[in-house]
């Protein structure tokens, strides 16, 4: 048996009407869910009767939305019923569920950090709360969800760890995943962000260690320079990487941001490939549209990134870091999977198989599932 865009179709239809949540949401009845709704938790069973995946047929969008703040920086957001519906409704069957590492005081009246400098956005608690609250009263159906602590300060790392376990207390067993944490963003420095420092970094062992003893991964947020100075931080990512080697550690944005998109592709990938090499547990994050609008825009780039991707098929992981605000809507975050699943029609069977169809994904949680085999001509 095989999966074919006709095949689902009649299937998808059935399960994308039921799906859509009832009451104030924000999905515009003009914008149809997309092709790769029709997938389902089902095809991701491991069995004799696992039927393959037909690229010809079947998107190339990906599967697996490993980066999504469901908690907005500041403000109301959409509610979470809602974001499990965006993810329904685009084909992401599994998520990270993460709150924010920069969140707005509360009466501050801001959204967007930028839109507010000089207003503090420090880490908290309250979202991880919120969010582990709504996953435990209402897990989706068809949609499995990965919870995970964003709450930790890395340049104050002193009380995480006590932390970690008033979490566990309150909710325990629901816990897999930190981040996305910030070890260095320049966007949020006018916002009272400090870089960690090599001492802050050294100082962060004991919740490093509860985190590989629960075999949690952590995503870090690290810039790695400007467009002035393209590597200006790297040495942080680097003492992260040598001081905790046995840690499952992700690179969010492959250490790219909007202040720096001028760095070569041939430049950029090699300092990538040579930490991925001599790091075994480093896997990367792609997610981001401001890496696709920078980054996969020439044939040149598009190439070297692909060939990229299919040589580091098992590290890499996709995702929209989609933020839920109030103003967003599901077509934004429609557009952020598309966008962000700019270059994985073009990878080998493989690497499509490991990164679009989350293969990468379920090996570093350990989930129960398995991506289909891609489809033989
Ligand atoms: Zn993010």
């Amino acid at each position: 048996m095989k999966f074919t865009g006709a095949s689902v179709l009649v299937l998808g239809l059935v399960v994308g009407c039921a799906t859509l949540p009832a009451g104030d949401t924000n999905i515009a009845a003009d914008w149809d869910p997309l092709p790769a709704s029709t997938r389902t938790l089902d095809m991701f069973k491991a069995g004799p009767d696992q039927a393959c995946y037909d690229r010809e047929t079947m998107p190339a969008t990906f599967v697996v939305d490993s980066h999504n703040h469901f908690r907005p920086f500041g403000g109301k957001s959409r509610p979470y019923s809602e974001v499990v519906a965006y993810m329904e409704n685009s084909g992401v069957l599994f998520a990270n569920m993460y709150g924010i590492g920069q969140s707005l005081p509360w009466n501050s009246g801001c959204t967007y950090y930028l839109d507010c400098v000089g207003t503090p956005a420090d880490p908290s608690i309250k979202n991880d709360m919120i969010n582990a609250n709504n996953l435990a009263n209402h897990k989706p159906e068809h949609i499995e969800l990965t919870l995970s602590m964003t709450f930790p300060d890395l340049a104050n790392p002193s009380d995480i760890a006590e932390t970690m376990d008033t979490l566990n207390e309150e909710y325990p067993g629901l816990w897999k995943w930190m981040g996305e944490v910030n070890l260095v963003k320049q966007a949020l420095m006018g916002n009272d962000h400090e870089a960690a420092t090599l001492s802050d970094i050294a100082n962060w062992a004991p919740f490093m260690a509860k985190l590989r003893a629960a075999d949690m991964p952590i995503a870090i947020h690290s810039d790695l320079g400007s467009n002035d100075d393209q590597t200006k931080y790297l040495h942080l990512m680097d003492e992260v990487l040598e001081r905790y080697p046995e840690n499952k550690i992700i690179w969010v944005h492959m250490g790219l941001s909007k202040e720096l998109t001028n760095i070569p592709a041939d430049q950029h990938i090699a300092l990538m490939s040579e930490r991925l090499d001599k790091s075994p547990s480093l896997m990367l994050d792609i997610t981001w549209r401001v890496i696709a609008d920078n980054y996969f825009q020439t044939e040149k780039n598009k190439a070297a990134y692909t060939a990229f991707f299919n040589k580091y098929y098992d590290r890499i992981l996709t995702g929209t870091d989609f933020v839920a605000s109030f103003n967003k809507s599901f077509e934004v975050y429609a557009e952020e999977v598309e966008v962000n699943s700019t270059l994985l029609e073009d990878l080998d069977d493989r690497a499509f198989r490991y990164i679009t169809l989350g293969q990468a994904y379920f090996d570093l949680l350990d989930l129960p599932y398995r991506a289909p085999d891609v489809c033989r001509a």
